[in-house]
């Protein structure tokens, strides 16, 4: 009756690639989530994103129920054919959203009540709110409205917040209901504790959901805590569904969380960087804006099969950077998303050969000797 069917293919270590099977195709895992905030990945053709590799997609609830409005996307067919991708999408409730951006807001156990930081107007989201405009957007896989407290936080503040979010995941879970061809996931809470985890863990599989994220991490904890928390919190959720850490991250986060056994991650990095200048590399960061590419003839990456690398200089990327010419954030944004997908591919295959460790030391390798010399 799952909206989704997860296959594992291999492990190495706690590593894992498989395949996620959807109405609207396969998702290859670890898969990275390009993130379309407002029914965009910013500066990209959809078809251009499927082209970096993208299996699928991350629209934000929050954004979206604000401006067009739920509704009217519903009118016009759904988010897919909204934004003319046809591949599967993933929304997010609008929980994490609506705590980090909108104003005034009054949570109690029902909901939370907001202004849009778009014009100030009042919205309320719920658990069944959150669960009805998912269903209007026709997401694939919908997930749990839960609450996210920023870190550092004290424990009784973070296990009644957990607390809260496992009561809202039986709601979002009775108003999901089972429809045809669409998955819901349960998100794990309790900060960097590991008992409280296991707790929202075991009251998640209570409840039954077609995957697990884990969440409420990369919310300033710094990457040595998160890291440190992943080494047991993918474990505790099942092993048979697929296992999303949200909001991550920077390529060594992904691939420190894949080791750790996550098969799905978003993060706005890879675009956002791209329209700032920044790029991402097997070398690690490129400041595209530093005068040091100036004159400088060569490609990005030589290796990199992307527009931007194969056919403009870097002197070309830092005049167009510095300009503040659109097509700058266009090829940036273009070269990190192919990068990230890359990253991806490296992994799927470094697991599926049983070299994950080898990967992971020529990645490190490569970022620890830095960017190209200058000519
Ligand atoms: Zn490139």
């Amino acid at each position: 009756m799952s909206g989704v069917t997860f296959h594992l293919d291999a492990t190495d270590g706690t590593a894992r690639t498989g395949r996620i099977e959807t109405a609207r195709g396969t998702i290859r895992t670890p898969a990275f989530m390009p993130v379309g905030t407002a029914g965009t990945v910013k500066a990209m053709l959809p078809e251009s994103v499927a082209a970096t590799g993208a299996d699928i997609l991350l629209g934000n609830t929050y954004h979206l129920m604000l401006r067009p409005g739920a509704d009217r996307i519903a009118d016009l067919g759904g988010l897919h054919r909204f934004m003319n991708w046809e591949a599967p999408i993933l929304t997010d409730s609008g929980g994490f959203q609506v705590m980090s951006l909108a104003g005034l807001r009054k949570l109690d156990e029902k909901g939370v009540r907001f202004r849009s930081h778009i014009d100030g107007s009042e919205h309320m989201l719920s658990p069944e709110r959150s669960m009805e405009i998912q269903a209007q957007l026709g997401s694939d896989i919908a997930m749990a409205f839960d609450e996210c407290p920023a870190l550092p936080a004290d424990r009784d503040r973070i296990a009644a917040s957990m607390e809260l979010s496992m009561r809202w995941a039986a709601r979002s879970k009775a108003a999901f209901g089972a429809p045809e061809g669409r998955a819901l996931f349960g998100i794990q809470q309790g900060g960097l504790e590991k008992d409280l985890r296991a707790e929202s863990a075991a009251a998640l599989v209570e409840i039954g959901f077609d995957g697990y994220a884990v969440g409420g991490l990369a919310v300033g904890e710094g990457q040595e805590a998160m890291l440190a928390c992943l080494d047991h919190a993918p474990g505790q959720l099942p092993e048979d569904r697929p296992r999303y850490l949200m909001g991550v991250g920077k390529p060594d986060d992904i691939v420190g969380a894949v080791k750790r056994g996550i098969d799905m991650m978003d993060c706005v990095l890879p675009s956002r960087s791209g329209r700032t200048g920044q790029a991402w590399t097997r070398r690690g960061q490129v400041n595209l804006r530093n005068a040091r590419h100036a004159g400088d003839p060569r490609p990005l990456d030589d290796a990199c099969a992307c527009p931007a690398c194969r056919g403009y200089s870097r002197a070309y990327l830092h005049h167009v950077v510095r300009s503040g010419e659109m097509i700058a954030g266009m090829l940036l944004t273009w070269h990190n998303l192919h990068y990230y997908q890359e990253l991806m591919a490296g992994l799927r295959a470094a697991i599926a050969a049983e070299r994950f460790a080898a990967f992971e030391g020529e990645f490190h390798g490569l970022r620890a000797e830095g960017d190209i010399e200058p000519v």
